[in-house]
């Protein structure tokens, strides 16, 4: 085989690897970010009142046993002072000399921020902290919430790429830090790499490129693959050296070169050669697979984190959001209805003034199971609206059947038998308003309008008496009083 062809391919070799390394990378902050962005939502909607900090406690906690990219979460108040944490230990200390925090306390933007390794206060190991802001109603800074990766996780999640004895893996800030490098050198990590030859390449070339350089660190003449993350500040590179992908050339040729040799021994030699080429590939092609398994197993589990209410499991907000505005359009391509149900859990504040929060969240989980079980087709969606609220979306349904599986739920509800001594009857229930969009009546355009008109209905509902369901049958359809509780 040809020096140059041996090159070449090494070189998309090297390059298929960065590209893997990058959505291993890509896929570790993002799972990390999608739980800061829970909980940023969740302190900017509590507040951060004593009460909810314990539950809040609770569920960073969680996260971080759930999600093994996490190390740690924090939060963080206006004045860089720790709030609340994933250690089991109350900390005192303050925060606000990190980078990530005075960059949120200067940039108004809600994004995502990845940080500076640092060495943590709270374990003494080295941390990637993924960061975003937390803002007060007016828009004003609350404070940070912080997710921190283990140095060592990148190091676990490289391991399995075979890069040769001499060769390198690196991941990188896009302004030169280095965040992990392997061979695992921990005197490197937070170093600029800034006059090394992938940061001259990528500043030449950007977003990726492939070429032979020598390294700064430790001077070995390497094949370099780098790549810029799509939506993160981060390189991946990846370097295999140029002395052991041509050993392996040079090897191959000065036996063909040897013609002396008996044919035999030429021809067991090429063919061994030939072998062990194709296991080369074949062992990269399985590495990469498993990468690839690794990630979309990883990629679903960050569905599941993003579409799903942390303290339920059924759809969030966004996830609704979404649904709602999709429905509507399909409505709108078929002449078909979509209903919208708002359901509010009756005297709820006086449920976790009596039983305590802990035993709320409990009622809530349980009104959430409910209401999933409850509902029949596979395109229904059941929601936390926020609160204690929840939001039902029945495509392909009209006011009857709408009104028919609110009656339904409301009865569920009312059939768990949960004590609730402030409530009318002693038991927990919740009041809906039912809402049903026609595509071709024109009076309803967007989903705004459609929860507008059934936040008027739940909230008659609730002026009413509550435990009840409105909707738009009232006062026209005489069938009506057979729904009545
Ligand atoms: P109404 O019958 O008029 O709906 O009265 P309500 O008390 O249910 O209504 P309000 O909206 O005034 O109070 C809702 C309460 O729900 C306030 C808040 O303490 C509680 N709540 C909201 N979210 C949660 C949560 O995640 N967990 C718990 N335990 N309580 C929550
Ligand atoms: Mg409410
Ligand atoms: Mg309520």
């Amino acid at each position: 085989m040809a020096r140059e062809t041996r090159l070449a391919e090494n070189a998309a070799s090297t390059s298929n690897m960065a590209g893997a390394l990058a959505a291993q990378a890509e896929s570790t902050v993002r799972i990390v970010d999608t739980v800061l962005a829970g909980v940023v939502e969740r302190v900017e909607h509590d507040g951060l009142a004593s009460s909810s900090s314990d539950r809040l406690r609770l569920h960073l906690r969680n996260m971080v046993s759930e999600v093994s990219e996490l190390h740690g979460l924090f939060v963080y108040g206006p004045d860089g002072t720790w709030l609340v944490s994933s250690l089991d230990r109350p900390i005192a200390g303050n925060n606000a000399d990190r980078e990530y925090f005075q960059y949120h306390l200067k940039h108004k933007d809600r994004r995502v921020h990845v940080g500076k390794p640092i060495r943590s206060r709270s374990t003494g190991v080295w941390i990637l902290p993924i960061s975003r802001r937390i803002d007060n109603p007016d828009g004003s800074f609350a404070g940070v919430a912080l997710g921190t990766i283990k140095i060592t996780f990148f190091a676990d999640l490289y391991d399995s790429f075979d890069v040769g004895r001499d060769g390198v893996v690196l991941l990188m800030l896009d302004d030169a830090t280095l965040v992990y490098r392997r061979p695992f050198t921990e005197k490197l990590i937070g170093t600029s790499l800034a006059g090394g030859p992938i940061f001259q390449m990528y500043r030449d070339q950007r977003p990726v490129g492939t070429a032979i350089l020598r390294s700064k660190v430790d001077g070995v003449v390497r094949m370099y693959s780098y790549r810029h993350l799509d939506r993160l500040p981060l390189i991946v590179a990846t370097a295999r050296s140029k002395h052991e992908i041509l050993d392996e050339w040079q090897q191959s040729t000065m036996l063909l070169a040897g013609g002396t040799l008996l044919v035999v021994v030429i021809l067991g030699g090429i063919g061994s050669r030939l072998v062990r080429q194709i296991m080369i590939r074949d062992q990269l092609e399985a590495e990469l697979r498993i990468a690839e398994e690794h990630l979309q197993e990883r990629n679903q589990e960050l569905t599941v984190l993003a579409t799903n209410d942390g303290l339920t499991g059924i759809a969030n907000r966004r996830h609704f959001d979404d649904t709602l505005a999709r429905e509507m359009n399909r409505a709108a391509r078929t002449s078909v209805p979509v209903s919208l149900i708002l359901l509010d859990v009756d005297f709820f504040k006086k449920y976790n003034d009596r039983y305590g929060h802990v035993a709320g969240d409990d009622c809530l989980r349980q009104v959430a199971h409910t209401l999933r079980k409850n509902l029949g087709r596979p395109s229904d969606l059941a929601a936390r609206y926020g609160g204690e609220e929840f939001a039902v979306i029945l495509p392909g349904t009209g006011e009857v059947g709408a009104r028919y599986v609110a009656e339904r739920l409301r009865l569920a509800i009312l059939d768990l038998n949960l004590p609730h001594a402030d409530n009318q009857g002693g038991l927990v229930t919740i009041s809906a308003g039912v809402r049903t969009y026609h595509p071709d009546a024109g009076d309803v355009q967007e989903p705004g309008d459609l929860l507008t008109q059934a936040d008027a209905l739940l909230y008659q509902a609730k002026a009413s008496g509550r435990n009840r369901v409105c909707g738009d049958l009232d006062g026209t359809d005489p069938t009506q009083a057979a729904f009545a509780g």
